[in-house]
């Protein structure tokens, strides 16, 4: 079976000036025997010179990243880059348009579809697009996240730590250059298959990024995005670094262990105990999750086995076993 992509792009990805397009998925569905599903894709490029590559709309109930990205798209000026910038701002689009983690289509989550297959469903084929012929042309990587529907965080860029130690100098000096607050190393807990693992693999320099979540969604979750972006491109040397933005010096914050993401021990109503940025010891109780059934009963205690700051909590109160509740990071040096 053959390797190559069923995906066809109706963009010029090496020639100079603006490009708006279409990323095109072969589908057959009941209303459409013979269809394409159109991922848009915006291709802004100035003779020579690195490439970014940025991503939004990863899993398609977190907005930060198509509104940022769609709003670079038209604003980025081609006399204003230095290589190439290459934007898909709704990577999971039917998600997107849905308002949900995962495409309505298929039932799949982009950001564990990596690498992909030629012959996949809808998400897969979008994957393995994406894994072939657009990461293999970056210099950087974007990966725009936000806790979504289910998690509040504290606005942070992240990124696995990667055993290059040249590579992960210069993703801390991108997640510095962005201005968030936090700079958050993170393991995967919840599957494999990340566009930003993948990412990583290749050597590229990554980011991703935990934005804040759909409840914190508005003016400083999208300024902070908006700036972000920005400053990395800036800092990758594809735009002129933004006049007048003032970044302090970033957290820089880590959650290496397990059991410093802390899943629930039983399904029920989940009361939080700790909220974001409050410091938490090995022992304590960070929740309580009260049975609906049995109000009689006392609530299951949910307990931190690890010390650390709280970075992110579960945002949905109604909680099912083993779904995350709470996560703890403490200080990160390389
Ligand atoms: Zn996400």
């Amino acid at each position: 079976m053959s390797s190559e992509s069923l995906v066809s792009v109706d963009v010029d990805l090496e020639r100079d000036g603006k490009q708006f397009g279409n990323l095109a998925v072969p589908q057959s569905t009941n209303s459409s025997g013979w269809a394409k599903y159109f991922v848009p894709v915006v291709v802004i490029k100035n003779g020579s010179g690195p490439t970014a590559v940025l991503f939004g709309g990863n899993h398609g109930d977190e907005f930060e990243g198509p509104v940022t990205l769609m709003n670079l798209a038209r604003k980025l000026d081609p006399s204003a880059v230095s290589g190439r910038v290459i934007l898909v701002p709704m990577l999971n689009r039917p998600a997107v348009q849905a308002g949900t983690r995962l495409s309505p289509l298929d039932g799949c989550n982009m950001n564990r579809a990596f690498p992909g297959q030629p012959h996949d469903t809808i998400t897969g084929m979008i994957a393995h697009f994406v894994s072939s012929t657009l990461l293999p042309l970056a210099d950087l990587v974007v990966d725009i996240h936000s806790g979504g529907s289910s998690m509040h965080f504290l606005p942070s860029v992240n990124m696995h730590e990667v055993a290059n130690r040249d590579q992960m100098q210069q993703m801390l000096d991108a997640g510095r250059a962005w201005g968030a607050p936090y700079v958050f190393i993170y393991r995967d807990v919840a599957g494999s298959g990340l566009l930003p693992s993948l990412a990583e693999q290749m050597g590229k320099v990554t980011l991703g990024t935990e934005m804040g979540s759909r409840a914190q969604f508005g003016v400083e979750t999208l300024g902070l995005t908006a700036r972000g972006v920005e400053n990395v491109l800036g800092w990758a040397k594809v735009i002129e670094p933004p006049a007048g933005q003032e970044t302090s010096e970033p957290r820089f914050v880590a959650a290496t262990e397990e059991a410093d993401y802390i899943m629930a021990p039983a399904s029920g109503l989940f009361e939080p105990l700790v909220e974001l940025g409050d410091e938490v010891q090995a022992g304590s109780v960070v929740g309580r999750i009260h049975d609906l059934e049995q109000p009689d009963r006392e609530p299951c205690a949910v307990t931190a086995d690890t010390s650390g700051m709280v970075m992110a909590r579960r945002a949905i109160p109604l909680t099912g076993q083993g779904e995350m509740v709470a996560a703890l990071v403490r200080p990160f040096e390389l």
